[in-house]
């Protein structure tokens, strides 16, 4: 039977790589991904969900969110919110693209 300690172990061991694959994707998406003075960042709002992690990621107050209607008679809640650019004030640091957990951030030409 396999025991406690053999599950921490394996359990250890998936962490890892998924870890490293995760970093893996993350610096493709890095180095595929467009950026700088000549672009700015861009929410299709239909992947968006609310979740709050470009807000933190830009330090340059560059992304507000706001509330929509949910029209889903599925859903019990009235209302999600989602991220919105402030175009003058994004920098094209890339950083939200990388921190959005739904690919709902592009960067575009400005
Ligand atoms: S590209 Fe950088 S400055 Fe622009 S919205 Fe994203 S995190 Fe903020
Ligand atoms: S990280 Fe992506 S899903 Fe989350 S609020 Fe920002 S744009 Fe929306």
């Amino acid at each position: 039977m396999t025991g406690v300690e053999e599950l921490r172990r394996r359990r250890a061991k998936e962490a890892m790589r998924i870890r490293t694959a995760l970093n893996r994707q993350r610096g493709e998406q890095r180095a595929n991904t467009k950026g700088g003075e000549g672009t700015v960042a861009f929410v299709e709002e239909r992947k968006c969900i609310g979740c709050d992690q470009c807000t933190i990621v830009c330090d340059d107050n560059a992304i507000d969110l706001y509330h929509v209607d949910v029209i889903s008679p599925l859903m019990s809640v009235e209302s999600n919110r989602k991220a919105k650019i402030v175009r003058d004030d994004c920098t094209g640091c890339r950083l939200c693209v990388l921190s959005c957990p739904t690919d709902a951030i592009a960067m575009i030409d400005r």
